[in-house]
C-alpha cells in the first residue's frame, strides 16, 4: 500500500504576480478538500504543494476547479491516476490462472490462431496445428471490429460454437473478443479469456461489465492510448472486483505508415514497472506484416513480456481477415523453436517444453 503520510499529491503553479489573496484562496480550497498546503515563494512565482491522500474523484474535480481560477497557471497531479493496478499498491506480480497454467509467472503464455473464425474446418485445423507446435491458448475472433461495415464481420454466435468445438477437440483454452456488453455472458461461457480490442479500450460500459466477471480479461492497449490511459482502463475492470487482467501491447498509431502500427515495446517495460499485471504482446496487429512477426516476438520476450498473442492461419492467402500478418502453421513452428533460446536467455520457460510434446514443424 501507498504510505499514507506526507504524500505530495498535487502542485499548483500560480501566475506571475498572483496576489496574497490569491495564494490564500488556493490554500483554503486545498485545506477544505482535506490537504495540507505548503507554500513556496519564489522571486517570480509562487508554487503551492498539496500534501495528503484524498479520494481520486475529489482530487480530479479539485484540479479542474483550480485550473479554472484566473490566477492559477496549472494544477499538476503528482500521484498516479490509478491505484489497484499499480506496483505501489501491490508489489508482487499478479498471476492470472488459465485452466492449469498461469500468465505472469516464470512460464510464457503463447496464444495463437487465426484472426477470425471462418469455418469449422479452418478453426479445427488451426487449433490442431498450433497445439502440435506448442501453443497454450487458441485465439480466434467470432465478433470482429472491422473498420468497414462492408467487410467480413465474423461468424458471431456460430463462431463461438466452433471455438468451443475446437477447444474441446484439442484441450486448448480459448481467447476471443467481446465487443458488446450484451454479449459478455455468452462469450464468457465459451472463452477462458475475454479479449477487449484496441477500439474498445475506453468502452467504459464494456469494461465495467467484464469487471463483474471473475475470469481473465485480455485488455489491448488503445491504438491512441497513453500508458496511463491504458492502466486506468485496467483499473475499471479491477474496481469491479475482477483482478484477472492481462495487458496487451498491440501497437499504436504514429506517423509511420510502412508498418500497420508502431509496436511500442517500451510500453511493455513501462507497464511492467508501473503495474503488477502481466503484459503480453501482439506482434501481428503490431506490425501488419508476417515477415516481421518472428523478430518482433523475440524482441518482445527479450523486453520482458509474459507472452504473445499471434495470428496463425493454415492458408493466409485465403484468410477473410488479416492474412498479410498471419503466420502459416510451419512458420509458427519456426517461431516456437526460435523462441526457446531467447526465453532461456531472460530466465523464462515455455510450457510446451516442460511437458511431453515440443515444437513439431
Ligand atoms: C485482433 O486481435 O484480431 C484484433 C482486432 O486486435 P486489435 O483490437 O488489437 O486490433
Ligand atoms: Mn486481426
Amino acid at each position: 500500500p501507498i504510505p499514507f503520510s506526507e504524500v505530495l499529491a498535487m502542485i499548483v503553479v500560480l501566475r506571475h504576480g498572483a496576489t496574497e489573496e490569491a495564494i490564500q484562496e488556493v490554500c483554503e480550497r486545498l485545506e477544505r478538500a482535506g490537504y495540507q498546503a505548503a507554500i513556496w515563494r519564489g522571486v517570480e512565482r509562487t508554487v503551492i504543494g498539496a500534501i495528503g491522500v484524498i479520494d481520486e474523484e475529489v482530487k480530479t474535480q479539485l484540479i479542474q476547479q483550480l485550473e479554472s481560477l484566473p490566477f492559477v497557471e496549472s494544477a499538476i497531479r503528482i500521484l498516479r491516476p490509478y491505484k489497484l493496478v499499480s506496483r505501489e499498491w501491490k508489489e508482487e506480480p499478479t498471476l492470472v490462472p488459465v485452466r492449469d497454467k498461469v500468465v505472469g509467472g516464470e512460464h510464457l503464455i503463447i496464444m495463437a490462431g487465426p484472426c477470425s473464425v471462418e469455418s469449422r474446418e479452418q478453426i479445427l485445423e488451426s487449433a490442431q496445428g498450433v497445439k502440435e507446435r506448442g501453443a497454450d491458448v487458441l485465439r480466434g475472433g467470432a465478433f470482429k471490429p472491422r473498420t468497414s461495415p462492408h467487410t467480413f464481420q465474423g461468424l458471431g454466435y456460430d463462431g463461438l460454437k466452433l471455438l468451443k468445438e475446437a477447444s474441446e477437440a484439442t484441450g486448448l483454452p480459448v481467447v476471443t473478443e467481446v465487443m458488446d456488453p450484451r454479449d459478455v455472458e455468452a462469450v464468457a461461457e465459451v472463452a477462458d479469456i475475454l479479449q477487449i480490442g484496441t477500439r474498445n479500450m475506453q468502452n467504459f460500459t464494456l469494461l465495467r461489465e467484464v469487471g463483474q466477471l471473475r475470469k481473465p480479461v485480455l485488455l489491448k492497449r488503445g491504438m491512441w492510448a497513453t500508458i496511463e490511459e491504458w492502466l486506468q482502463a485496467a483499473e475499471y475492470i479491477c474496481v469491479g472486483g475482477n483482478p484477472f487482467v492481462i495487458l496487451c501491447e498491440r501497437g499504436i498509431r504514429t506517423f509511420e505508415t510502412y508498418t500497420r502500427n508502431t509496436l511500442d515495446l517500451s510500453a511493455v517495460v513501462a507497464a511492467k514497472q508501473l503495474s503488477h499485471l502481466p503484459v503480453i504482446v501482439d506482434p501481428s496487429q503490431g506490425t501488419g506484416k508476417w515477415s516481421m512477426v518472428i523478430p518482433m516476438s523475440l524482441a518482445a520476450i527479450a523486453a520482458g513480456a509474459d507472452g504473445l498473442i499471434v495470428e496463425v492461419h493454415p492458408n493466409p492467402a485465403q484468410a477473410l481477415s488479416d492474412g498479410p500478418q498471419s503466420l502459416t502453421l510451419e512458420r509458427f513452428g519456426e517461431l516456437m523453436e526460435r523462441l526457446a533460446p531467447v526465453a532461456a536467455a531472460v530466465g523464462r520457460k515455455l510450457y510446451c517444453q516442460s511437458g511431453a510434446s515440443v515444437g513439431v514443424s
